[in-house]
């Protein structure tokens, strides 16, 4: 099991995550941010859990692109 920890309020709308991860990020056309599709709101803090680990080395590639470095991957 593994979450996505994204601080979407520290995005600067650059884009990388959704260029190496359109099954979890897309770009808001309101506010020029992203999205991690299906997460959990909390104080600007989104999280989404994943029941197993299959897409862990796509979704590591977000981790590794993002400049300001707001995207966390937790593995149980
Ligand atoms: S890579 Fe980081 S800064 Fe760029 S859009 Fe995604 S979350 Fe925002």
């Amino acid at each position: 099991m593994l979450s996505i920890i994204y601080n979407r309020k520290k995005c600067i709308g650059c884009s990388n995550c959704v260029l190496v991860n359109p099954l979890y990020f897309i770009m808001s056309k309101l506010d020029g941010k992203s999205i991690l599709l299906n997460s959990i709101n909390k104080n600007g803090i989104y999280t989404l859990k994943l029941i197993n680990n299959i897409n862990y080395k796509y979704i590591i590639k977000s981790v590794k692109v993002c400049p300001v470095k707001i995207i966390k991957i937790i593995k149980y």
